[in-house]
């Protein structure tokens, strides 16, 4: 069903819309990549209008900040989420024993190590893969469109569908607020994007990211190993 579908038609629909559709047209199984950031809580809230039950698959990396774990276990109760932690293979202990401290050494392996393989894994299986993701966030991600086809590094096809790729930050913030959608409170704290704690700090200017990897990459890695195809 999908290869038949023109993905660019998606690109003039707004969020509701497109993950309305996304869920009717796209082929299925569907799942839902989730950091418990404010922009996934949004396209969560969403996903759950349509379908409620979709996978929420969160990369539990063993380094992330105990208020984002109960943060998402509190979200998974609320709204009786669907929720898939998706691990390493080797523990942090483990990882740390034989390779010591890769996310001060060499955060780009520690990444693929506990996000990127994980994700791989994780992913099979699935047809369609929504994210939280905006053009606006980076460099990396200003030419995204709405839906896009990925083939994974196995040679499995999926499309790739980012409902509000378009959004500028406050309409994020927006949205929760007409929604009434408790944000993780790291926020509060002056956090703007967040990731595992080793590697998660306030940001340092206007740019919302700066604060990941103290700056020495911008992406870790699960939304670049996937090749885009049109
Ligand atoms: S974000 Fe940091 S701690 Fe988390 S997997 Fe990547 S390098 Fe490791």
């Amino acid at each position: 069903m999908t290869a038949q579908l023109d993905l660019s038609a998606f690109d003039a629909l707004p969020p509701e819309e497109i993950v309305r559709r996304a869920l009717a047209e796209l082929s299925a199984p569907a799942c839902f990549t989730c950091s418990f950031q404010a922009e996934d809580m949004a396209v969560l809230h969403l996903l759950r209008q349509v379908q409620p039950d979709i996978p929420v698959l969160f990369l539990e990396t063993g380094y992330h900040f105990p208020e984002t774990l109960s943060y998402r276990d509190r979200f998974a109760a609320k709204w009786n989420l669907n929720l898939r932690n998706l691990q390493a293979s080797m523990s942090v202990a483990q990882q740390e024993s034989q390779f010591g401290i890769l996310n001060q050494t060499d955060p780009t392996r520690c990444c693929d190590l506990r996000k990127v393989g994980p994700l791989w894994e994780g992913l099979r299986g699935y047809q369609t893969w929504f994210t939280g993701l905006r053009r606006e966030q980076s460099p990396t991600r200003a030419n995204m469109k709405m839906a896009e086809r990925h083939v994974l590094p196995t040679g499995e096809e999926l499309v790739k569908v980012n409902p509000i790729a378009a959004w500028k930050w406050n309409e994020v913030w927006a949205y929760l607020s007409i929604h009434e959608i408790e944000a993780l409170p790291l926020y509060d704290q002056g956090y703007t994007s967040i990731g595992c704690a080793p590697c998660t700090a306030k940001p340092t200017g206007d740019d919302l990211r700066s604060g990941r990897w103290g700056g020495r990459k911008l992406e870790c890695g699960i939304h670049t190993f996937t090749e885009a195809r049109q």
